[in-house]
C-alpha cells in the first residue's frame, strides 16, 4: 500500500491495471477490497473479450443455433411445430442488450470497490508512470492485463474478411459462410452459422481440426460436425479473396479451387495486444510471439511491472485469467503465496455436438506413463432414439494402470461441458478407476456411461 514516509516517492495509485477484461477486473476488485488504491484503464469495453466478443455472446449464439435441431426433434416427440423462421436482427439486438447489462454490472463492481475507472488507451511511460488521454499518473505497480486480438495472416483481399471481433454484429445474416481455421473458435462459429441456417464450409490447412485435443475426440467430432451439415475442407489454404459485382466474396485456394460466400470469417489464432502500450519504455521481456514473460508471481523482468491473462500466452481461458488476477492481488496486498495449478484445467468447445475434456489425452498419457489403459464408448443417446437425429456420443477415460488413477476424461456429445465440470473435480482429487466404478450412475443419463465403462478398449498399451 502507499507509503506515508515523505522521503519516499508517493504515488497516485498502489496498483494501476491496464485492461478491464477478465484478469484486470478481478485483480483490481480484489486488490481494492484489500485496501489498495487501484485504477483500471480501459479503451474499449468493460469486461474485455469474454463479455463483449468472446465466451458470453458466443454461447448465446450457440444456444440460438441449437433450436433448429430441437424443432425437428419436437415433431417426432409429438409436437405439431409451426415451421420455424430465424431472425438475425432479433438475436443480435437481444445479445447486444444483454452485453450492455453486463457492462453495467462490471462498472458497478468496480465502483462499489472504489476502483477508479479511467476510460481511454493507456500507454506506459516508464516503470512507475503511465498516461491515459493526455493525463499522466505516477504508480507504484503496473499490471498489464491487455489480453489479445484476432490474428489474420497477410494475403490479397485480407481487408474483405471478418474476424471474431466483428462477427457478432453483422448487419445482415449471411446465407453462405466460409470459416477459416481449425481451432475451437473456428469450429464453434461453423456450428453457429450452420445451426442458424447458413450453408457453412470450414476450411483448415492442417490434416484434422482441433489440434491439441485427444485424437479420438478430434476424429469423432469432425465426423459428427460434418454429419450435422458443416462441410469440412482440410489441407486447404486460401490464396486470395476478391469482391464480386454482387458484393459476395470469392476465395481462391492455393490449389486453384474457388468458393463464393457472403461472409469469410478468419479464426486463425490470436496475438497479444501490446501495440502502442509503450513496452519499449520498460525492461519487459516478451517471447517471439510477443507474449509477455513473467515469473511465478506474474512479475515481468521489470520490477513492479506485472502481467497476466492472455497477454502472457499460456492457457487462454477466462477462468484462468480470473484465477491469476485473484492470486496476484492476494499476493501483493495480503501476502498470500501464489500457487497456481495449471494441471487438469477442464475446457469445452461449444460446437455441435459439444466437446469437453479434462486431464491428459491418450497421446500425452502414453508419453508420460508406461502402462495406460483406455476406456472408450460411443453410443446413441436415449433422446436420439426417436428425435430423428443420427448424432452419437463419445466418452473416453484415460487411466494409469500402475496406480489406477484416472488421468483424463473426454466427451463429445450434448452438454459435454456441463458433465465434464463435475468429473474435473474427481480427477483433480486424484480419483481412481476403482472409485469411478464404485460410483452409482444416474439413470437414464448419458453421463452415467462414465461410471459404467468396465472393459478396457483393446488398443495396444505402450
Ligand atoms: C470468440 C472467443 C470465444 C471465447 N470463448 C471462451 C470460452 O468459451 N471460455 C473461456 O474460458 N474463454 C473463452 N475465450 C477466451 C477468453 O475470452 C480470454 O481468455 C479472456 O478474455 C482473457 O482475459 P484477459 O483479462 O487476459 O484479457 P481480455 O479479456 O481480452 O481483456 C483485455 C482488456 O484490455 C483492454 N486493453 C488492451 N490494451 C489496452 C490499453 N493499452 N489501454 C486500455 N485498455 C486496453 C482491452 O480492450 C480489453 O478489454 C474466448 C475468446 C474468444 C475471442
Amino acid at each position: 500500500m502507499s507509503t506515508t514516509d515523505t522521503t519516499l516517492p508517493t504515488y497516485d495509485y498502489d496498483l494501476f491495471v491496464i485492461g478491464a477484461g477478465s484478469g484486470g477486473v478481478r485483480a483490481s476488485r480484489i486488490a481494492a477490497s484489500l485496501g489498495a488504491r487501484v485504477a483500471v484503464a480501459e479503451d474499449r469495453y468493460l469486461g474485455g473479450t469474454c463479455v463483449n466478443v468472446g465466451c458470453v455472446p458466443k454461447k448465446l449464439y450457440v444456444y440460438a443455433s441449437e433450436f433448429s435441431e430441437q424443432y425437428t426433434a419436437a415433431v417426432n416427440f409429438g409436437w405439431d411445430a409451426v415451421s420455424p423462421k430465424f431472425n438475425w436482427d432479433t438475436l443480435r439486438d437481444n445479445k447486444t442488450r444483454e452485453i450492455s447489462r453486463l457492462n453495467g454490472i462490471y462498472e458497478n463492481l468496480l465502483n462499489n470497490n472504489d476502483v477508479d475507472i479511467i476510460e481511454g488507451h493507456c500507454r506506459i511511460l516508464g516503470p512507475k508512470k503511465v498516461a491515459v488521454g493526455g493525463k499522466v499518473y505516477s504508480v507504484e505497480r503496473i499490471l498489464i492485463a491487455t489480453g489479445g486480438r484476432p490474428f489474420v495472416p497477410d494475403f490479397k483481399g485480407k481487408e474483405l474478411v471478418t474476424s471474431s471481433d466483428e462477427v457478432f454484429d453483422l448487419p445482415a445474416f449471411p446465407t453462405r459462410v466460409l470459416v477459416v481455421g481449425g481451432g475451437y473458435i473456428a469450429v464453434e462459429f461453423a456450428g453457429i452459422f450452420s445451426g442458424l441456417g447458413a450453408d457453412t464450409q470450414l476450411v483448415y490447412r492442417g490434416e484434422q481440426i482441433l489440434r491439441g485435443f485427444d485424437e479420438d475426440v478430434r476424429n469423432f467430432a469432425a465426423a459428427e460436425i460434418a454429419e450435422k451439415g458443416v462441410t469440412i475442407h482440410t489441407q486447404s489454404d486460401i490464396y486470395e479473396v476478391e469482391k464480386l459485382a454482387d458484393n459476395s466474396l470469392r476465395a481462391t485456394f492455393v490449389d486453384g479451387r474457388e468458393m463464393d460466400a457472403d461472409l469469410i470469417l478468419y479464426a486463425t489464432g490470436r496475438v497479444p495486444r501490446t501495440e502502442g502500450l509503450g513496452l519499449e519504455t520498460v525492461n519487459v521481456e516478451a517471447n517471439l510471439k510477443g507474449q509477455i514473460l513473467v515469473n511465478k508471481h506474474f512479475e515481468t523482468s521489470e520490477p513492479g511491472v506485472f502481467a497476466l491473462g492472455d497477454v502472457t500466452g499460456g492457457i487462454e481461458l477466462t477462468p484462468v485469467a480470473l484465477a491469476e488476477g485473484m492470486a496476484l492481488a492476494r499476493y501483493l496486498f495480503d501476502g498470500q503465496e501464489i500457487n497456481m495449478d495449471y494441471d487438469n484445467i477442464p475446457t469445452a468447445v461449444f460446437c455441435q455436438p459439444n466437446i469437453a475434456t479434462v486431464g491428459l489425452s491418450e497421446a500425452q498419457a502414453r508419453e508420460r506413463f508406461n502402462d495406460v489403459e483406455i476406456y472408450l464408448s460411443t453410443f446413441r443417446a436415449l433422446k436420439n432414439t426417436i428425435s430423428g437425429s443420427a448424432q452419437k456420443t463419445l466418452m473416453k477415460l484415460v487411466v494409469s494402470r500402475g496406480d489406477d488413477k484416472v488421468l483424463g476424461a473426454h466427451m463429445v456429445g450434448p452438454d459435454a461441458g456441463e458433465i465434464i465440470q463435475g468429473f474435473a473435480i474427481a480427477i483433480k482429487a486424484g480419483a481412481t478407476k476403482t472409485i469411478f466404478d464404485s460410483t452409482i450412475g444416474i439413470h437414464p443419463t448419458s453421463a452415467e456411461e462414465f461410471v459404467t465403462m468396465r472393459t478396457p478398449h483393446g488398443r495396444e498399451s505402450s
